[in-house]
C-alpha cells in the first residue's frame, strides 16, 4: 500500500511516497531555512505563504521520484499537530482535498508520533512495548509506547526544552561581557545529556522494557545518541534511533506513521482539523504558549 505522507508543521515542507509504512519510495524536503534566516527564527505567517507556495510541487516532485501517479496513492497521511497553526493549515488542507479528490482515505497524524515512526524507517517494525524518548528544540517527552501503538507519558519537560542555550548568551552579550560560546554550548550539553541519560536508562529498568526509541530533532545529536546507547548497553537494553537525516521533520515519518493507523483500521474524517497543541498522550502537551516566536523546532 502506497502512503503519501505530508508535513508541514514549522518551516519544512515534506511530502514522501512510503509503500507498506517502510520503504521510502521518495521523500522530499524543502526547507524554507533561508526565507527566515534574516528574521533570525521561524516566523509563521512566512512558513505558511512559503507551504501554499512550495507544497504542490513538492507533491509533483515526491510522485516522479516515487515513480508512481497520484492515482496510485492508496492514501493520504498528513500531519496535523503539534505545531504552527497556520503552517498545519496548509497541509492538512491540501492532503483532505487530495483524499477527497481521488475517494482516499485520510489520515492525520501528531507529529511527535511521526517522529517515533522515523525508527520503523530505519529498523522496521517496532520491537513493542518500548520506553520512548521524544527530544527536540520545542518538546522533550518520556514514554511508553504500547503494543498497539498506544502512548503513555512518563514525564516531560516542566520549563523548556532541551534545545535551547540561547537565552543565557544572549543575556552575557547584553551585558557586554565576553563569552566563549563554544565552552557554554558544550558545558550545557553535557549537563542536559547527563539528565537525559539517567531518565531514559531509569524509565526502561522501572518500566521492566528492554527497548529504548529516540526520537526528533534532537536525537540526532551524537552526544545524546552514544551516551544513551552505552548506558542502556551495560544494562542489556536495546537503543533504536533513526539516522540524522530521518530524525529531522519530513514526510516519511509521517507517511510511515499513517500506514500503521491504517493497518489498525483508523481513519480521519474530512472536517478533521489543525490542533497546534496536539498532545502525544493524555497529560503530554506541547508548551506553545511558553515558546516565543524565533526559536525553532524539529
Ligand atoms: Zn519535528
Amino acid at each position: 500500500m502506497l502512503v503519501l505522507g505530508i508535513e508541514t508543521s514549522c518551516d519544512e515542507t515534506g511530502v514522501a511516497l512510503v509503500e507498506d509504512g517502510r520503504r521510502v519510495r521518495s521523500n522530499v524536503i524543502a526547507d524554507q531555512q533561508t526565507l527566515h534566516a534574516r528574521y533570525g527564527g521561524v516566523v509563521p505567517e512566512v512558513a505558511s505563504r512559503a507551504h501554499v507556495d512550495l507544497l504542490h510541487p513538492a507533491v509533483e516532485q515526491a510522485l516522479a521520484l516515487g515513480g508512481a501517479r497520484l492515482e496510485d496513492v492508496d492514501a493520504f497521511a498528513v500531519t496535523i499537530g503539534p505545531g504552527l497553526a497556520g503552517a498545519l493549515l496548509v497541509g492538512v488542507a491540501a492532503a483532505k482535498a487530495y483524499a477527497l479528490a481521488l475517494d482516499r482515505p485520510l489520515i492525520g497524524v501528531n507529529h511527535l508520533v511521526a517522529h517515533v515512526y522515523a525508527n520503523v524507517l530505519e529498523h522496521g517494525r517496532l520491537p513493542l512495548p518500548a520506553v520512548v524518548f521524544v527530544v527536540s528544540g520545542g518538546h522533550t517527552s518520556l514514554l511508553v509506547m504500547d503494543e498497539r501503538g498506544g502512548f503513555r507519558g512518563l514525564g516531560q519537560t516542566i520549563d523548556d526544552a532541551a534545545g535551547e542555550v540561547l537565552r543565557h548568551v544572549r543575556a552575557v552579550e547584553q551585558a557586554g561581557e565576553e563569552l566563549d560560546v563554544a565552552d557554554v554550548a558544550a558545558s550545557f550539553q553535557e549537563a542536559v545529556v547527563d539528565v537525559q541519560v539517567s531518565k531514559v536508562v531509569g524509565a526502561a529498568k522501572r518500566e521492566g522494557l528492554g527497548t529504548v526509541l529516540l526520537a526528533g530533532g534532537v536525537a540526532a545529536n551524537s552526544r545524546l545518541r552514544g551516551r544513551v546507547t552505552a548506558a542502556a548497553s551495560d544494562l542489556g537494553i536495546n537503543v533504536l534511533v533513526p539516522s540524522p537525516a530521518l530524525c529531522t521533520d519530513n514526510g516519511a515519518m509521517v507517511a510511515s506513521a499513517g500506514w500503521f493507523a491504517l493497518e489498525r483500521g483508523e481513519r480521519t474524517p474530512l472536517d478533521v482539523g489543525a490542533d497546534p497543541n496536539l498532545p502525544i498522550a493524555p497529560g503530554i502537551a506541547r508548551r506553545a504558549q511558553r515558546r516565543p516566536q524565533g526559536r525553532r523546532r524539529r
